[in-house]
């Protein structure tokens, strides 16, 4: 229906296998990235006395470069919290794994603005709903078990299930304006930037090797002509054509030519510069 599919195997005609590698392996790294400099956050270089994220963390985490400066002031640990849930929910769509060929079953590992937004709602109802029983105390028997029964039906791709706790984080993020396409954006965004399309990519020594690596892994997966066409992705995924983010820009040793590896690119200690590109 659209894209020029040459594989005949892209889901819906533009999401190739290959692409779809690609953004899995971004959505994986960023998710680890975020949820590892969160178990750090009571470093005060990290939440300095203002109690919302320090240039240094912000810096460190990829992710939070497609979160616009004038959120900064929002940038709490619940917010950040947040966030990592809703990448988490994007990760999980990217890795369901669909149980037929159908176009539905396969549509439900495309994280879309709309399927990610119905994701997240059903888990905050359903910690809602588990908050309210615990606080009932035991619930009339029957009924408890229906309505968990009823959810798993709705949602096949087994929802991860969160604490009411988390759930509050998750509006926090939202009610201070976050936005589910902020995550989006980041993936797509920098899953370009390192493939072979990206910038990044044609100044970093280290990234035209790990693509070295990532064809060896993908060698049995068809190519396609939609394999790098990251405009339409985000386009078909809810984002806006043209570019989003990033929105932080940090002077770190990777933007040298001579990439020296690594140990090098340690976020925190990179000189940073916070510098709007508008
Ligand atoms: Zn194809």
């Amino acid at each position: 229906m659209s894209g020029n599919c040459t594989c005949k195997t892209c889901i819906d005609g533009w999401l190739s296998p290959r692409m779809k590698e690609r953004l899995e392996g971004e959505a994986e790294f960023l998710h680890f990235t975020a949820s590892e400099l969160a178990l750090d956050l009571d470093d005060d270089a990290l939440i300095p006395e203002s109690g919302t994220l320090s240039e240094i963390a912000v810096a460190s985490d990829a992710s939070l470069h497609y979160i616009p400066m004038e959120l900064h002031p929002k940038m709490t640990p619940a917010f950040y919290h947040g966030y990592i849930i809703v990448l988490q929910s994007i990760l999980q769509v990217l890795l369901y794994e669909p149980e037929s060929d159908d176009i539905e079953d396969l549509r439900k590992t495309i994280p879309t603005v709309g399927l990610v937004e119905e994701k997240l709602k059903r888990i905050q109802e359903a910690a809602a709903e588990s908050e309210k029983e615990k606080g009932e105390g035991k619930a009339k028997e029957g009924e408890t078990n229906e309505e968990e029964e009823t959810s798993t039906i709705l949602d096949p791709t087994s929802d991860i299930s969160i604490t009411s706790a988390e759930a509050s984080l998750l509006s926090e993020y939202f009610s201070s304006g976050g936005q589910i396409t902020f995550a989006l954006d980041a993936i797509t965004d920098l899953a370009s930037e390192k493939s072979p399309e990206g910038s990044l990519y044609r100044r970093n020594q280290y990234l035209q090797e790990e693509e070295e690596e990532f064809v060896k892994e993908v060698i049995d997966l068809p190519k396609c002509a939609n394999d790098l066409d990251f405009e339409l992705v985000r386009e078909k995924l809810g984002l806006r054509r043209g570019k989003l983010g990033p929105y932080w820009f940090f002077l770190t040793d990777s933007e040298d030519e001579e990439e020296e590896g690594a140990d090098e690119r340690d976020g925190v200690e990179v000189l940073y510069e916070g510098v709007n590109k508008e």
